[in-house]
C-alpha cells in the first residue's frame, strides 16, 4: 500500500463514483450493500459533509476552498439497485447523492440496458422514469451520463453534441427539473477533451465529472472534475485511504 504519495489530506473535497449496490455483487464495480453501509457509516462518524454535484456548483468555489472533510457521492449507469438498495442506506445516514443516467437505458419498464457499451450488464434491471422521479423526490440530484454511453470524445463533434443535448432534454422534460451535471462515460483520458467540455457548456451543463482521481481545488476545471472510483473489492481501509487522499496520485482507477 502506498502512503503519502498523493499528499494525504482528508480536509479536501473529493467526488466518489459508485455503480451498483447489490446484496451479492456480481462484478468489480458492484459494491455489496454491507460494504456500502460501512462506508457511509464511516463518513458520518468521521464527520464528513456530503454534497451533490449541483450543490458544489451552487456554492463554488467555497466547497473546494474549505478545509473540511467532504465528499460528493455519485452513481453511474442507472441501475435499479441505486433506488432499491442505495437510497435506503443514504436516507438512513442523511446523505444526498447525484445519479448519472445514460438516457437510452431508461424505459417505462425496468428492462436491461440497451446501450452496446453496457451490454455486459444485460442481466441488470435499470431505473425507469418513475424510479427517477422517486429518487428526485428524496432530494437527490439526477445528472446526465450521455444518451448512449459512448465515450464522448470518440464521437464526431456534431454527434457528440446531439448525444449530450438529447440526454439533457429528455431528463429535463420527463423530470421537470434543470439538469446541470454530467459524467463522462468511462471518464478516462480518452473519453473527454477540451472540446467536449465546450459542447457541454454550450448545451447548458455546468459541471462534468471524469474518472481521473484526485481532490477538487479552487483551480479545478468544472467541466473536467476529478472523481475517485469505489470498487466492490475495496476494503474499508482502502475506502478510508481513497477518501483521505492516499489514492489521489492514481490518475485512473480502472
Ligand atoms: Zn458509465
Amino acid at each position: 500500500m502506498v502512503h503519502g504519495v498523493g499528499g494525504d489530506d482528508p480536509h479536501r473535497l473529493r467526488i466518489l463514483t459508485y455503480h451498483g449496490i447489490e446484496e451479492r455483487p456480481t462484478g468489480k464495480w458492484q459494491v455489496a450493500r454491507e460494504a456500502f453501509e460501512a462506508q457511509m457509516r464511516f463518513l458520518r462518524d468521521a464527520g464528513y459533509r456530503t454534497y451533490t454535484v449541483a450543490e458544489i456548483l451552487e456554492k463554488w468555489p467555497e466547497p473546494a476552498r474549505r478545509k473540511e472533510r467532504a465528499v460528493a457521492i455519485t452513481f453511474d449507469d442507472g441501475f435499479l439497485n441505486n433506488l432499491t438498495v442505495a437510497c435506503g442506506v443514504l436516507a438512513r445516514f442523511g446523505m444526498k447523492a447525484t445519479f448519472f443516467i445514460p438516457t437510452e437505458n431508461i424505459g417505462v419498464a425496468r428492462r436491461a440496458p440497451v446501450s452496446r457499451a453496457l451490454s455486459s450488464c444485460s442481466d441488470s434491471a435499470m431505473l425507469c422514469w418513475n424510479d427517477l422521479r422517486k429518487i428526485r423526490s428524496m432530494g437527490h440530484e439526477i445528472g446526465s451520463h450521455s444518451h448512449s454511453h459512448d465515450p464522448v470524445a470518440a464521437l464526431p463533434r456534431a454527434l457528440a453534441q446531439q448525444n449530450v443535448a438529447h440526454s439533457k432534454r429528455l431528463l429535463e422534460s420527463e423530470l421537470k427539473c434543470q439538469v446541470v451535471s454530467f459524467a463522462y462515460p468511462y471518464g478516462h483520458g480518452g473519453s473527454f477533451a477540451p472540446w467536449t467540455g465546450e459542447i457541454l457548456r454550450l448545451e447548458g451543463f455546468r459541471a462534468a465529472c471524469t474518472q481521473m482521481g484526485g481532490a477538487l481545488s479552487e483551480g479545478s476545471d468544472l467541466l473536467q472534475l476529478a472523481r475517485i472510483g469505489i470498487k466492490g473489492t475495496d476494503s474499508l481501509a482502502v475506502f478510508r485511504q481513497k477518501v483521505s487522499g492516499s489514492y489521489d496520485f492514481l490518475r485512473w482507477i480502472g
